[in-house]
């Protein structure tokens, strides 16, 4: 597995790799890595001929008062765990490597980031998608990895992506959970034993809203309060937002149609960590048909 901290070598080496016709897959991350970044690294493996792990806790999408400094950088550790899933290449600049000349240049991907994490973190997006095009066009054509697990930040790396006409074809993956429930995340560590705990309170909630919209229930609103309920219940957890909203627009969704294709999120803070889950439903095309007693 080849280490690289510098741009120049990235994009040598990479157009090396394509110029004898092998095929590229990005997977970008902020490093601290577990199962969830492993999982996207192996569907790379499985899809491309040289797999490119990039590891940069980018404090662009930082905001002032958020965990840049205490972010976890168990780099040894990461790279050990990247050559076993099948990393062939990982690329970890520093901050003056990437941003050295300044940041005059941003990139901004409107509507899809004003709502929920948009509104929670206003410059957080602007961070990514000026990271991401810049990872993009350092790599060139490739097929990126990105998870479920921030599915938002999908939905605006994607449109980025077809936007800019970047030679790049975005592809998610599926969340990966602990036994119990939670969401993978780098930022599990910060939580207490009891606030770990707590946390299963987002998967509940976004699984009684995926039973609501499988019995039957039809109204958007009433799903994301029954979400918002199940979360406000749990003393550890603030809730941030519980929302029922189109798959791929991500707006709020009023009527759920049937056979349409439903994304419930719903993020919280637990301290001073906040946790963000989703999950993604089909609405059923014909209601269940209600059970007769049979008296
Ligand atoms: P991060 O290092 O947190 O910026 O995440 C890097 C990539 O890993 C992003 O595309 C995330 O969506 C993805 N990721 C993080 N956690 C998970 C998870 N539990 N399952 C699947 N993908 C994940």
């Amino acid at each position: 597995m080849l280490v690289l901290t510098t741009r120049d070598e990235l994009r040598a080496h990479l157009d090396t790799v394509r110029g004898a016709g092998r095929s590229v897959a990005l997977v970008p991350t902020m490093g601290a890595l577990h199962e969830g970044h492993l999982s996207l690294l192996r569907a790379g493996a499985a899809e491309c001929d040289v797999v490119v792990l990039t590891i940069f806790v980018n404090p662009l999408q930082f905001a002032a008062h958020e965990d840049l400094g205490a972010y976890p950088r168990p780099l040894e550790n990461d790279l050990e765990l990247a050559e076993a899933a099948g990393a062939d290449v990982v690329f970890t600049p520093s901050t003056d490597e990437m941003y050295g000349s300044g940041v005059h240049t941003t990139v901004h991907v409107d509507t899809l980031t004003d709502r929920m994490e948009g509104t929670a973190r206003p410059t957080h997006f602007d961070g990514v998608t000026t990271v991401v095009a810049k990872l993009f066009n350092l790599v060139g054509a490739c097929r990126a990895y990105f998870g479920e697990k921030d599915y938002q930040q999908l939905a605006v790396v994607t449109r980025m992506a077809a936007d800019l006409d970047h030679p790049v074809v975005v592809v998610g993956c599926p969340i990966v959970r602990e036994g119990d429930g939670v969401a993978l995340s780098s930022r599990n560590v910060y939580l207490t034993e009891e606030q770990r705990v707590a946390a299963t309170v987002l998967h509940r909630a976004l699984r009684a809203g995926a039973t609501m919209i499988g019995v039957g229930e039809r109204d958007a609103g009433a799903v994301a309060a029954h979400m918002a309920e199940i979360v406000t219940a749990e003393p550890l957890a603030r809730l941030d937002y519980a929302e029922a909203a189109d798959s791929v627009s991500l707006e709020p969704l009023e009527t759920l149609a049937r056979g349409g294709s439903v994304r419930l999120l719903v993020a919280a803070g637990f301290g001073p960590t906040r946790l963000l889950d989703n999950l993604g439903v089909v609405v059923p095309l014909s209601c269940p048909t209600p059970r007769m007693d049979s008296a």
